[in-house]
């Protein structure tokens, strides 16, 4: 099916992101595998190429655009050239969001230049040891000192430590109340890499996303003024669930994007094998598996495009924010699982696309809300509407 949603600006944008892709990083991922991130120079090519500040009103210095079309189609071009830029997603569809929403006139001024010259890099830190899903019960903490604050703890599974500048990192800047709120008390606060008693631990060893870093990173007195408070203390909680259909939309483009590469590459492969005499394209069950994942495919870019214009027009709500990324990660799922056994043995080897796709695909289901967090959110607001509807 045709997909109707962009323009013919962004079609351009498209044919450019995708020549930047395929011919330049293309080339670089198996040594950014080596290393377990990408270098601090691919940053700075991406700002160069105008990437970073298309979101960012022109008084910074950006595009002033306010459509996130443009970031959905880089991280759709990365999955067609095979790479793996979570970082760089995380940067700018995440961080970004907390950025323009949430920083004063001050902070902007300060930090959003810089943003689009590629020369701050952020990530996002809210998982820590002892809780994930349970944001609330974050013990990280942000004591008042000195006209700032101290911030003591750790954080794991954070992706692009290894180049970040600046760390939107959840403390807790009041204790938790034993018959209180769990989620009061919460703040966002960048915090700077180069700051005395930060540190990054080493990078965890995934089984797949090779070539995005995912680093535990530690807080040891680390202190760093007030001006670098993201809004209002204690308000964190409500501004991470702002963000999360933005984030939980990015995590299903890339599903999608996932799942059609998969689709695309198996059908090229099944042409070209050949089994019992026979292309192993013209085996009915070939046939049969290939039809049940082109009609996901198209069902998933459906409800996507749908998401990308409900979220340009300000209206895709957490609930459907969360079936949309429910859908999407659990439908790569299937896919790619069936694309690789189309593959037979070839499928478990690393130089077929598919095996990547297979290793990257299974964190989708778990990052950005589990697909179990989701269900509780999907079922609450049913039952919400229904008793709304009983009223
Ligand atoms: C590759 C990677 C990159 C990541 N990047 C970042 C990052 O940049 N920044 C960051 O802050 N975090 C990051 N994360 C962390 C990620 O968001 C968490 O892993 C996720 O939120 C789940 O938390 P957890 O791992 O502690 O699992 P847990 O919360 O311990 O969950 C364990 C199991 O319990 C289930 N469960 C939990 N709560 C419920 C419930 N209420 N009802 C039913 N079942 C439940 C879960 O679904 C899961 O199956 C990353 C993780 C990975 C793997």
């Amino acid at each position: 099916m045709q997909r109707a949603i962009f323009t013919e600006e962004q079609q351009v944008f498209r044919d450019m992101v995708r020549d930047f892709f395929t011919r330049e990083i293309a080339p670089q991922q198996s040594a950014w595998e080596h290393a377990g991130a990408p270098p601090a120079d691919f940053f700075k090519r991406v700002a160069e190429l105008g990437i970073m500040g298309i979101q960012i009103p022109e008084v910074y210095g950006g595009a002033g655009e306010s459509t996130y079309k443009f970031n959905a189609i880089v991280t759709e071009e990365a999955v067609r050239a095979g790479l793996q830029i979570g970082s760089l997603r995380t940067h700018l569809d995440m961080a970004l969001s907390y950025l323009l929403a949430y920083a004063d006139a001050e902070q902007k001024q300060r930090w959003l230049p810089r943003f689009v010259a590629g020369d701050l890099i952020a990530a996002i830190a809210m998982t820590e040891p002892g809780t994930g899903s349970d944001l609330a019960g974050v013990r990280t903490t942000g004591t008042r000192a000195d006209g700032g604050y101290v911030i003591n703890g750790s954080k794991t599974f954070i992706t692009g430590a290894v180049n970040a500048t600046h760390i939107l990192t959840v403390v807790r800047t009041s204790p938790l109340e034993a018959d209180g709120d769990r989620r009061s008390g919460l703040s966002l606060i960048a915090v700077e890499t180069d700051r005395p008693g930060y540190s990054r631990g080493r990078l965890l060893e995934k089984i797949g996303m090779k070539a995005q870093d995912t680093s535990e990173i530690f807080f040891d007195d680390v202190w760093v003024p007030e001006e670098n408070l993201l809004g209002e203390e204690g308000r964190a909680f409500a501004y991470l669930s702002h963000n999360l259909a933005q984030e939980r939309l990015s995590i299903a483009v890339n599903a999608q994007a996932a799942a059609r590469f998969a689709l695309d590459t198996t059908l090229a492969y099944v042409r070209g094998r050949t089994v019992f005499g026979q292309p192993l394209a013209a085996l009915q069950n070939t046939k049969f598996e290939l039809a049940d994942c082109a009609t996901d495919v198209e069902a998933g870019q459906a409800f996507v495009d749908r998401a990308l214009d409900d979220h340009d027009a300000g209206v895709l709500d957490p609930a459907d924010a969360a079936k949309l990324k429910l859908f999407c990660t659990q439908m790569q799922g299937r896919v790619v699982d069936r694309c690789l056994q189309l593959h037979g043995g070839y499928g478990y080897m690393l130089e077929y696309p598919i095996a990547r796709l297979y290793t990257d695909a299974r964190v989708t289901r778990i990052y950005g809300g589990s697909s179990e967090v989701l269900k509780s959110v999907i079922s609450k607001s049913l039952l919400r509407a229904a008793e709304a509807g009983e009223q």
